[in-house]
C-alpha cells in the first residue's frame, strides 16, 4: 500500500497546503468586506469589455491551477461587472441588497454542507425554526406546513399545486387531470410566475382568469365575483383566488379581507402571492394594509427581496400541514425512516416540495434574524416606504415630471413630461432617459408600461439608500430629459 501522501490514492479535493489556502481565504474575506463597504464608490453597473467577454469562452480547464490565479480571474473578470443590486441606487425589478450576516450564513451553510432533504440533525431544526418564525410574522398557526424554497416563483408553484390537489374533488395525484375545467383567479397585475405555475399544473393559460383592476391597480372585487358566477354557470370549477400583497408593477395590495370572504363563501382556496409584501408585516406602517393575510390557506414569501437575504431564499406556508404533505409526500424504500439515529424524525422537508436534496438556505435567515432582530428589518421596510413618498413628493414638485400610478408601498412609477409631446415621443424620451441614467451609472431604476405609457419604475427595497440618492437621481432625470429635448434627438 502506498504511504506517499503525494500518491494518487491520497489525492483529495482538500487544499495541498492548508496554511496557504487559509491565508487566501482571509484575503478574500478582507476584500469581500471592502467590496460591500465601498459599494458606493464603484460604478453601479458597467458594460463588460471584449477581453472580459472572451475570457468566458475558453474551454474546460483540465489541469489544476493555483487557487490564487483563480481568485485573480474572479477579481478581474467578475467583481468589476456586478448586476448592481447591492448598490444603494438599484431600484430595478425587485431585489434586496444582501447583508453581511447573510453572507456569513451562506458561508457556513457551504462549510457544513448538510442536505436538507431530511434527517435528524441541527440544520433541520434551524429550518423548522425559521419557518416557525415566518408563520409568526404572518400570523399563521404553528401547526401550519412550510418549506424554504428558492424564491417567490417556487413558493407560488408549491402552494398552487397544493391548492389544485386539495380542491379537485378526486385524487389528482393518482388520476392525473380528468376534466380540464379547474380555474384559478387573480388580477391582471398578477406576477407571471403564477401563470407559468398554472400552465405546468396542466391547466393551461386558460386555467387562470385575470380580473380587471381598479384605478389603484387592486383587483376589482365585483368583477371577480361576477367571473366566478359566470364560470360556474358554464360548468367550470373555480378552485382558487390568488391575492397579491404588493404587485410587481405598482406595489398595489389587493383587498385581502374581501378575497378571504369570497373564498369562504365560494369554498375556494385563498392563496396570497406575498413575494413583495408579506414580509412587510414586520413594518407597523404597512401591517394594517395587509389585514386578511392571516385568513389565507397559503402564502408565498420572498426573503431575498425585502428581507435582503442573499439569493436564493423564499418560503411557502400552507395553513393545513396535512394538505401540504398530501401533495408532495412520497417515500420510497431508500428513504424509509428509522425511529432512531440520523434517519429519524417525522417531518422531512423532502415531503413538502419537489426537491429531495436541498441547500441549507435557512441558516442565513436564522443568523440574520438573531443578529438584527425582526424590528430592525421592519424599520428598513418602513424607511423604504417613506423614501418612496419622498421621491413621490419630488416628482409632484416639478412640473416636468409626472407620477403615473398611486405609490404602492415602495414602488414609484413616473415619467419625464415637459408638455407638448405626444405619447410616442414621451415613451421614446423616457426610454432614452432610462438608458442614459444607466450608462452614466447614476442609478438603476426599473421600467414598466402602464396602459401603454412607458414609465420609470423605482422599486425601493434598499437598506442602503438615503434621501440624497433620490435628490440626485431626480436632478439627473430632469437634466438628461432637458438635454435630449435641446439636442433634438427625438424625431417627431
Ligand atoms: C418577484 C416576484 C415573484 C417571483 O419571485 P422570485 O423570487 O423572483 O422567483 C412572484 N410574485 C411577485 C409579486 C414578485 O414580485
Amino acid at each position: 500500500m502506498a504511504t506517499n501522501s503525494n500518491s494518487e490514492e491520497f489525492e483529495t479535493l482538500d487544499p495541498k497546503d492548508w496554511k496557504q489556502s487559509k491565508a487566501l481565504m482571509h484575503q478574500m474575506i478582507e476584500d469581500a468586506f471592502d467590496y460591500i463597504k465601498n459599494v458606493r464608490e464603484r460604478k453601479i453597473w458597467q458594460e463588460m469589455p471584449e477581453t472580459v467577454l472572451n475570457s468566458f469562452n475558453t474551454s474546460l480547464p483540465k489541469q489544476p491551477s493555483d487557487a490564487k490565479t483563480v481568485y485573480k480571474a474572479l477579481q478581474e473578470t467578475v467583481l468589476p461587472y456586478p448586476m448592481g443590486n447591492i448598490h444603494p441606487r438599484f431600484w430595478a425589478w425587485y431585489m434586496g441588497n444582501g447583508t453581511i450576516s447573510g453572507v456569513m450564513g451562506d458561508f457556513w451553510a457551504s462549510v457544513l454542507n448538510p442536505n436538507l432533504g431530511g434527517g435528524n440533525h441541527a440544520a433541520h431544526k434551524v429550518e423548522e425554526q425559521v419557518i416557525d418564525w415566518i408563520k409568526e410574522i404572518v400570523q399563521f398557526p404553528k401547526s401550519a406546513g412550510g418549506l424554504m424554497v428558492s424564491g417567490g416563483s417556487m413558493a407560488n408553484y408549491t402552494a398552487l399545486a397544493v391548492a389544485r390537489n386539495t380542491k379537485a374533488d378526486y385524487d389528482i395525484r393518482k388520476e392525473g387531470l380528468k376534466e380540464n375545467n379547474l380555474v384559478f383567479y387573480a388580477s391582471k397585475e398578477i406576477h407571471s410566475c403564477n401563470t407559468k405555475a398554472i400552465e405546468l399544473l396542466g391547466l393551461g393559460t386558460k386555467g387562470l382568469k385575470k380580473i380587471k383592476v381598479n384605478n389603484d391597480y387592486t383587483i376589482n372585487i365585483d368583477a371577480l365575483k361576477q367571473q366566478i358566477k359566470e364560470d360556474r354557470d358554464n360548468g367550470l370549477q373555480p378552485i382558487c383566488v390568488i391575492g397579491t400583497s404588493g404587485t410587481v408593477n405598482t406595489g398595489a395590495i389587493d383587498d385581502l379581507n374581501a378575497i378571504a370572504e369570497i373564498c369562504v363563501k365560494e369554498k375556494l382556496w385563498f392563496h396570497v402571492d406575498g413575494a413583495i409584501g408579506a414580509i412587510a408585516m414586520l413594518s407597523p406602517k404597512i401591517k394594517p394594509l395587509l389585514k386578511g393575510i392571516e385568513c389565507a390557506d397559503s402564502i408565498a414569501l420572498d426573503l431575498h427581496k425585502w428581507l435582503h437575504m442573499p439569493f436564493e431564499a423564499g418560503c411557502v406556508l400552507i395553513k393545513d400541514n396535512n394538505q401540504h404533505k398530501n401533495t408532495f409526500s412520497l417515500i420510497p424504500e431508500y428513504l424509509a425512516k428509522n425511529t432512531r439515529g440520523i434517519a429519524s424524525g417525522s417531518d422531512w422537508f423532502s415531503e413538502y416540495g419537489l426537491q429531495l436534496s436541498r441547500r441549507f438556505r435557512a441558516l442565513k435567515v436564522w443568523m440574520s434574524f438573531k443578529e438584527h432582530g425582526s424590528e430592525r428589518f421592519g424599520r428598513m421596510i418602513t424607511k423604504n416606504v417613506e423614501q418612496a413618498h419622498y421621491l413621490g413628493n419630488l416628482i409632484t414638485k416639478h412640473n416636468d415630471l409626472e407620477l403615473l400610478a398611486p405609490i404602492g408601498m415602495d414602488i414609484v412609477c413616473f415619467r419625464y413630461n415637459p408638455g407638448k409631446l405626444h405619447l410616442e415621443q414621451l415613451n421614446a424620451i423616457n426610454k432614452e432617459i432610462k438608458l442614459q441614467i444607466e450608462e452614466r451609472a447614476v442609478a438603476l431604476p426599473g421600467y414598466t408600461t402602464l396602459n401603454g405609457i412607458y414609465c420609470l419604475r423605482c422599486a425601493i427595497s434598499s437598506h442602503r439608500a438615503n434621501t440624497h440618492d433620490f435628490d440626485d437621481f431626480i436632478t439627473n432625470v430632469r437634466n438628461i430629459g432637458n438635454e435630449i429635448l435641446q439636442n433634438g434627438i427625438l424625431t417627431p
